[in-house]
């Protein structure tokens, strides 16, 4: 057996195979063919692999979501029998002597850039197709992959950290937990572990991503941060009795459906539940969640190889306004850059992404990607209680301009007789030092706030969430962080808005009370943090104590 120590940071037991996620780091040889004829048969292999796949992908999509989103994997069937394409791969391989992987590689970079460099942005995009046709050529060829695991069924991730584009294209039934060599409380793969409710440790360090764990037995425990690989009978034992634990507390929270979040001393609070999808949908109503917080639409970006249409994203949009029937769904814009990358956007790398350009910067230059996503949003709101919401906002410009978009985009719905929620409140995320110090402006425009406290943490302290050398420094509960969000808070209900919390600490039981005496009208946290949320509100009193509450909260740090 062998035991390593990380940090828990999400709880639950989990016990399977452990999978070592791969990161394809295509290193294409550029050594010539000795014999032609054998990498012409091999390119051909790989086409016929590449086309099956594509072909289960299609009836998979097909099954589950509808021909549609199926679609895009037939394009690329004809995309990978297309004879220029093919022509060109032949041609390196036969006259320039290429092997059949730097033959598709360099095929690859030509046609895309061909495409890249077009006046009409439908074909601009399509650069992204070709890029991705020839990652799936290229995986057969060189049998790496872009990123992934190999293991089938239910299993372990492991991996040195995970972004957001690589997963959304895990398989979610199958991960009973993740284990990650680095990463941060509050990064993506913590977030989704929370979203998903399974158990991640993170920060196991270097020794933890060995090659022979592939396949192993292995034991996590999100509590106390330990992984166990080819765990002894004694270690089984006693998990197995601490899962069964965690099964039977989460079984007494069930008795909580149906019951108001409302304090001893009769405070009522919202609380909400966070998404990235509709795959989250079921959670959110079995764990009675009043609403939907934030429902990062990103991911519906991050999960396809293109734009998604305004078509695509109506859809969606609706199906949340639908199966929440009435409780409001708060859709966040686009937030994508710094560690939400999408290949397809053509993004320059920067140097401090964090600081970069991103969320609703991006959607005021490109405006015509933001309108598509206004439309969508604005169409659904005829379906249910949907509200919208800006992330990163740092001025009243920018407010302004994101809300005269949605006018705009309202007016032409008006125009063309398509129905839509004249009434859809607005929101701004405060997640930036600045939106706080200007609250008081951004309340006068706004319906209500949404704290982002994972950004208003690393902004407010200089710190990158995603550097776990930084955690020390990265303290969520520092009183700079609180008295953030207090100003804030007073600036919103001074200029009749409401306020909710749907960063992290929104779900964090240890400032439940403190929330409560800042006035916070709603918490929103991972689906499965909705019932303890409800517990723990329903267990506090209040009275007489709200100025010490602040007090100590806000003067000094909560946490020894
Ligand atoms: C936040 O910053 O707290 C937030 C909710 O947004 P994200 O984590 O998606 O950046
Ligand atoms: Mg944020």
């Amino acid at each position: 057996m062998v035991a390593l120590q990380g940090k828990g940071v999400y709880g639950g037991i989990a016990i399977g195979t452990a999978a070592l996620y791969r990161r394809g780091r295509l290193e294409v040889s550029t050594e010539p063919a000795c014999d032609p004829a054998e990498e012409l048969a091999r390119f051909e292999a790989a086409k016929q692999s590449a086309l099956s796949e594509l072909q289960g992908l299609y009836d998979k999509a097909v099954r589950e979501v509808g021909e549609k989103d199926g679609q895009i994997f037939q394009i690329h069937q004809m995309m990978v029998e297309d004879l220029d394409y093919q022509d060109a791969v032949i041609n390196r391989i036969q006259n320039q002597k290429a092997n059949a992987a730097y033959a598709v590689s360099e095929t690859s970079k030509e046609i895309s850039g061909i495409f890249a460099a077009m006046e009409d942005e439908y074909m601009r995009e399509r650069a992204a197709d070709v890029r991705d046709i020839s990652a799936r050529l290229l995986k057969f060829l060189t049998g790496v992959s872009a990123g992934g695991i190999r293991t089938e069924g239910k299993c372990i991730v492991c991996a040195d950290d995970l972004v957001p584009s690589e997963t959304v294209q895990l398989d979610k039934e199958n991960v009973l937990a993740f284990a990650t060599a680095y990463g941060s409380a509050n990064s993506h793969t913590a977030i989704l572990a929370r979203t998903m409710n399974i158990p991640a440790v993170i920060g196991l360090g270097e020794e933890f991503l060995r090659e022979e764990f592939e396949g192993k037995t292995m034991a996590v425990d999100g509590f106390t941060g330990r992984v166990y690989l080819d765990p002894d009978e004694g270690t089984l034992e006693e998990l197995r009795q601490k899962q069964a634990e965690d099964e039977r507390k989460k079984a007494l929270l069930q008795q909580l459906k149906g019951k108001e979040n409302r304090t001893l001393d009769g405070r009522s609070v919202q609380v909400y539940a966070n998404i990235g999808g509709l795959d989250d949908l079921n959670a959110v109503l079995e764990n009675d969640a009043g609403g939907i917080g934030l429902f990062r639409s990103e991911f519906l970006y991050l999960e396809n190889s293109d734009y998604p249409s305004e078509e695509e994203q109506f859809q969606v949009y609706r199906q949340a306004a639908e199966r929440m029937a009435g409780k409001r769904v708060i859709i966040r814009t686009l937030d994508i850059g710094a560690d939400k990358q999408i290949g397809y956007f053509g993004l320059e790398p920067e140097e401090n992404p964090a600081l970069g350009y991103r969320a609703i910067r991006i959607c005021l230059t490109r405006k015509d990607l933001f309108k598509t996503q206004l439309r969508a949003i604005c169409r659904a709101s005829a379906y249910g209680n949907l509200a919208i919401l800006f992330p990163m906002i740092i001025s009243r410009q920018e407010l302004r301009e994101a809300k005269a978009l949605l006018k705009e985009a309202q007016g032409e719905l008006r125009r063309e007789g398509t129905a839509f929620d004249e009434k859809m409140e607005i929101g701004v995320m405060i997640e930036t030092p600045a939106s706080v110090i200007i609250s008081d402006q951004l309340a006068a425009e706004a319906d209500f706030f949404s704290v982002g406290t994972n950004d208003l943490t690393q902004y407010t302290l200089a710190a990158d969430r995603q550097n776990p050398k930084l955690e020390p420094f990265c303290d969520p509960h520092h009183e700079a962080v609180l008295r953030m969000i207090q100003m804030a808070a007073e600036q919103a209900h001074r200029h009749g808005a409401w306020i909710g919390i749907c960063g992290e600490l929104g779900g964090d039981l240890e400032l439940t009370e403190v929330f409560l005496a800042m006035g916070i009208d709603e918490l929103s946290a991972a689906p499965g943090r909705v019932l303890p949320l409800r517990e723990k509100i329903r267990s506090l009193d209040l009275t007489g104590r709200e100025q010490q509450i602040l007090d100590r909260a806000l003067a000094c740090e909560t946490e020894e």
